[in-house]
């Protein structure tokens, strides 16, 4: 079987090359190609010869994603790339153009399986966990179609990255890689519901990414409402991981909360965020709910978002309220997926 090379780091290959009976430096040329240039087949690497060229696609297969749709927004210039895998399977990535530069937004996993209540990519479970180089190549792929580099990676798309933490934490190893793609620790954002293990484990790889707990409620209980994950892990358990993360890594946390209407967002509830955080060094971003049609949950009004906003301020949190990029096109995790998978279902039973 054909082995993943977009997924080795440089010392693999090093040593991959070294059983063929090639030099050492073969490999960087060939990681070069892959992380820098964004070679999507060996027929690109022209300081290679033919023959080892030919040899390389026989023992080796370079992951490339082909955009099977791409929604362009018309309220800025926010794209949605829907990536269809080798094996069938889709995923969605998003591409947003700040005034501080271009951030994307990738999937860790085909689906999920945190159950979380109002999210779209957990609807139908997990399909699979993507490797380590079809995360890359969301970044890569979008970064060469868009003409335009990448400053900022956020792993926010569908799946839970610390449910795929090998392949996650290589994902990190590779694209900070100064041989390859080069992309600053501090660039980089992740997202997650919160598991504990994992989030101690992230502290000590010596990669210091950003990272985003999931909150959503101030209390166990009303968390377990949204989120099955606090069924399993309480706050006691999440949050003194993600001061670890903090103290190892000297990042800031960042912490979510999806605003969902009459469910989480009264002052009592903001008033018991901003003691649950207390003196943290954190940000805070609220997310109004993007509503999916699977479940009944509306997003909060504008008034009762800038009350708990400033609830928390006087609190002296650090707050922001999500910039909504890309409405029109399907702008909440998973939803793109969703539809494509629902045409796709639709188209098949047409057919019978
Ligand atoms: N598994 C990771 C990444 C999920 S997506 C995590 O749980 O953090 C990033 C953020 O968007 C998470 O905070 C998630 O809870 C939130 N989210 C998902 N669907 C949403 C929706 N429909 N409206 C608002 N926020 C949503």
């Amino acid at each position: 079987m054909k082995k993943d090379i977009k997924s080795m780091t440089a010392e693999e290959l090093e040593k991959e090359l070294s059983l063929m009976g090639e030099k050492p430096f073969r490999a960087g040329q060939i990681f070069s190609w892959l992380h820098e240039k964004l070679a999507a087949d060996f027929s690109e690497m022209t300081n290679l010869s033919k023959a080892l060229r030919e040899r390389l696609s026989e023992n080796f297969f370079i992951t490339a994603l082909e955009p099977v749709e791409v929604l362009s927004s018309r309220l800025d210039s926010t794209k949605k790339y829907l990536f269809r895998l080798a094996d069938g399977n889709v995923i969605e990535s998003v591409w947003m153009e700040y005034h501080h530069g271009n951030s994307v937004c990738i999937s860790s996993q085909a689906g999920c399986r945190m159950g979380c209540r109002f999210c779209a990519s957990t609807l139908y479970g997990l399909a699979r966990n993507l490797t380590a180089s079809e995360m890359l190549e969301q970044v890569y792929r979008m970064q060469a179609l868009q003409g335009k580099r990448v400053s900022n990676v956020v792993i926010m798309g569908s799946g839970e990255p610390l449910d795929n933490y090998d392949n996650f934490v290589r994902f990190l190893r590779l694209i900070t890689d100064e041989k390859g793609f080069n992309l600053s620790a501090r660039a980089i954002t992740v997202s997650t519901c919160g598991l504990p293990d994992q989030i101690r484990r992230l502290a000590g790889e010596g990669i210091p990414i950003t990272l985003a707990l999931s909150l959503h409620a101030p209390d166990d209980e009303k968390r377990r409402e949204l989120m099955p994950i606090a069924n399993r892990y309480s706050l006691k358990e999440v949050l003194p991981a993600c001061d670890e993360y903090f103290e190892r890594t000297g990042r800031r946390l960042s912490f979510e909360y999806s605003l969902v209407r009459g469910v989480n967002d009264n002052e009592e509830e903001a008033k018991a965020l901003a003691a649950l955080l207390g003196k943290r060094s954190c940000h805070v971003n609220l997310i109004p709910v993007n509503p999916i049609k699977e479940r009944n949950y509306a997003r909060s009004g504008r008034e009762e978002i800038l009350n708990f906003k400033n609830i928390l301020e006087k609190s002296g949190i650090n707050v922001t309220i999500r910039r909504e990029m890309g409405r029109d096109i399907n702008g909440a995790c998973g939803q793109l997926r969703r539809s494509y998978r629902q045409n796709d279902c639709r188209e098949k039973e047409d057919r019978t």
